[in-house]
């Protein structure tokens, strides 16, 4: 299970938002400083999978905080929370050593969406397997029945979340969130278009695809 830090002093945020990760599956502890949360690190308490920093904290800033956090754990996924309309708060966040941001208010399952992808990038092993379909994440390369397959990026991130979750449905949303962005929520035409594509160059019968299921009015399963 990963185990995920808040560090966030408004309750009325980290509350909420540990509950919905702990209803996702994860282990959310959550602290309301950057004092508290570099406390935990250097009583060695800081095997979190994943940190979530509010950039605006009494005392010890966000920025510090992600700073000396990155210091210690150099490939720890490290998102941020962000106030509306600060776009210095981002271009330093990004500098301190984040790997991304949300900015306030956000949809829970935006930062959902985000807290999958980057656990999927660091914890997934770099060579998958599915069938005859084989993954490189770190080289963002793809075989199938030992021919690599010429990928645009998006097709790409497709194929590498259907195949992280095989024999199970993906829904619309969540591909639509994880693989494009939320401003595309609700437009989900160019997921058909990709999936098209993608099922040709995977060499598919467009009429019976044998990998790239649609599970109607659900979203898409990859069978092995
Ligand atoms: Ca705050």
């Amino acid at each position: 299970m990963a185990r995920l830090l808040i560090v966030e002093d408004d309750e009325g945020i980290r509350v909420p938002l540990a509950r919905a990760l702990e209803r996702e599956g994860y282990a959310a502890d959550g602290v309301a400083s950057g004092e508290e949360a570099l406390r935990l690190a250097s009583a060695g308490d800081d095997a979190h999978d994943l940190v979530i920093i509010d950039v605006g904290l009494p005392g010890i800033d966000g920025l510090e905080v992600c700073r000396r956090i990155r210091a210690r754990r150099p490939a720890v996924p490290i998102l941020f929370l962000t106030a509306q309309d600060a776009e210095l708060d981002v271009v330093d966040g990004l500098d301190a050593g984040a790997d991304d941001y949300v900015t306030k208010p956000f949809r829970v399952s935006e930062l959902l969406a985000r807290v999958r992808a980057h656990l999927r990038r660091t914890t997934s092993p770099q060579l998958s397997e599915a069938g005859d379909v084989r993954l490189d994440r770190a080289a963002r390369r793809a075989w199938r029945a030992g021919d690599e397959l010429e990928l645009s990026p998006k097709e790409y991130d497709l194929l590498a979340l259907l195949v992280a979750e095989a024999g199970r449905v993906v829904t619309r949303e969540r591909i639509m969130a994880e693989v494009w962005d939320e401003n595309w929520f609700g437009s989900t035409k160019t997921l058909d278009m990709h999936v098209s594509w993608l099922r040709r160059k995977l060499g598919e019968d467009a009429t019976d695809p044998q990998h790239v299921i649609t599970v109607r009015g659900v979203g898409l399963r990859f069978e092995p």
